[in-house]
């Protein structure tokens, strides 16, 4: 077992809830006092917070705080001003802005780009990644925190990046091979493409990219059946990290036990998140603002302890993860547990034809085997019925009989949500590139319920 922190990850559990007690109502006092837009959050709802000092007084007194907080906040003020800026800011970064929500714009100071790796690097050396080793990043650089978060926690765990999301998918996989890459990071459904596309060019992962180790997964869920494909596709094993812009980099990863679990007889589980407590409070809370208990399924609410210009304080970050109990993934380490590989968006939840329709349940039978990518599409027909449509790219030398496929995939996908849907395909290059985030699902109906 490769240690990241010796010190924080041989304590016990009661040490570490301590010390994370005093670092949460320490970064609440800070944030009242020194960031503008906790300045204005706290006056407006009379938040009084000289009573916090204990996380019973915390939790008492000081508000959640949702993506729409920090939007009204930039719509009042200017979020592109300097006024509303923290000071000492080096950088800016904006969401991803997938929500259709507006985008938040998000200031890093000196401090903040010094912390901006460390959380992030557990994750790689937990994966069992050594200095020196090279990694390649397949998230693109843009006004986004992922490019700089990206180059940050190869620094602070001394691995080599290698960018791979500057050049084309096939480039990639000559890349691979050409600095020996140990490991990468993709979201699922660009590892899908990935495997796809190294399939069609007679790549095989065993001779041509003997060195990978382990593919780091981040932002999206996915299924058992194919992270076992993906594992046996690539000799290598799956890790899994969860974070965003608001947390200032990853704040939870999966430890050397991996993103999934597999028993001698061939089944697989989820494996287990870490969240790094001495670096952030996580709390995972029910409908009513209460704690759900282990084995529940709540959304993440998240106070970073390391960010100065814009702190997540009690935020909202509209994901869903199930809590597991203490030590649940046996390693020891004195960090809570969570299921890893089914965090998903609580807004993605689809109302259609009065069932509660997750797109990721879908994700995770559809994006299987030759299917590079997919689109869907809820409409009314023209007897005025619900309908949804599933666009696949896929890739037809795979496959004897496409038609044959989706037909199968069809009837798998009506099973699992209850709803029936169409099913049609195009080859390669049929749908736009998709990275991270990007939804999948649009709702055209005419009456949306
Ligand atoms: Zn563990």
């Amino acid at each position: 077992m490769v240690l990241a922190n010796p010190i924080i990850e041989t304590a016990t559990e009661a040490e570490v809830a301590r010390l994370s007690e005093r670092a949460w109502c320490k970064a609440v006092n800070w944030a009242a006092v020194n960031s503008p837009f906790y300045r204005w959050f706290y006056r407006r709802l009379g938040v009084k917070i000289e009573t916090v000092i204990d996380a019973e007084s915390l939790r008492a007194n000081v508000p959640l705080v949702s993506k729409q907080d920090i939007l009204q906040f930039q719509e009042e003020f200017g979020g592109s001003r300097r006024r509303s800026w923290a000071m000492d800011t080096r950088q800016v970064h904006l969401t991803s802005g997938t929500s259709g929500a507006g985008r938040e714009v998000h200031f890093r100071t000196q401090a903040d780009l010094a912390a901006m790796g460390i959380g992030a690097a557990y994750a790689l050396v937990w994966a069992g990644l050594a200095p020196a080793e090279t990694f390649m990043l397949n998230f693109p650089y843009s006004q986004t925190m992922g490019g700089p978060s990206f180059q940050a926690f190869c620094d602070a765990a001394g691995v080599i990046p290698v960018n791979g999301f500057a050049v084309a998918g096939a480039e990639r996989l000559q890349q691979l091979k050409r600095f020996q890459c140990a490991g990468m990071s993709a979201s699922p459904s660009y590892l899908q493409r990935l495997t796809v596309l190294a399939r069609e060019n007679g790549f095989v992962p065993s001779q041509d990219a003997p060195c990978l180790r382990t593919i780091v997964l981040s932002a999206e869920p996915y299924g058992l059946a194919w992270a076992q494909d993906m594992e046996d596709f690539w000799g290598a094993k799956l890790a899994e990290a969860w974070g965003a812009t608001q947390t200032l980099g990853w704040a939870m990863a999966t430890c050397e036990r991996g993103a999934i679990v597999r028993s001698s007889s061939g089944s697989a589980t989820h494996g287990v998140f870490h969240s790094f407590d001495h670096r952030y409070k996580i709390e995972v809370l029910d409908e009513d603002g209460q704690e759900v208990p282990p084995g529940d399924t709540g959304e993440i609410v998240v106070t970073t302890f390391r960010s100065q210009g814009l702190p997540a304080i009690r935020f909202r970050m509209g994901d869903r993860i199930r809590r597991l109990p203490a030590n649940d993934c046996g390693c020891g380490r004195p960090f809570a547990c969570y299921q890893a590989g089914t965090v998903s968006r609580l807004d993605d939840m689809i109302k259609i034809k009065g069932q509660n329709v997750w797109p990721s349940a879908v994700d995770a039978i559809v994006l299987r085997g030759p299917v590079v990518g997919y689109m869907a599409r809820i409409y009314t027909d023209g007897h005025g019925r619900e309908s949804v449509e599933i666009a696949l790219e896929l890739d037809e030398t795979l496959i004897p009989d496409p038609h044959a496929f989706c037909l199968s995939l069809k009837d798998q996908v009506t099973a699992v949500i209850g709803i029936s849907v169409e099913v049609r395909h195009g080859g390669l290059g049929s749908l736009p590139e998709q990275y991270g985030k990007t939804r999948r699902w649009s709702d055209e109906r005419s009456v949306q319920t």
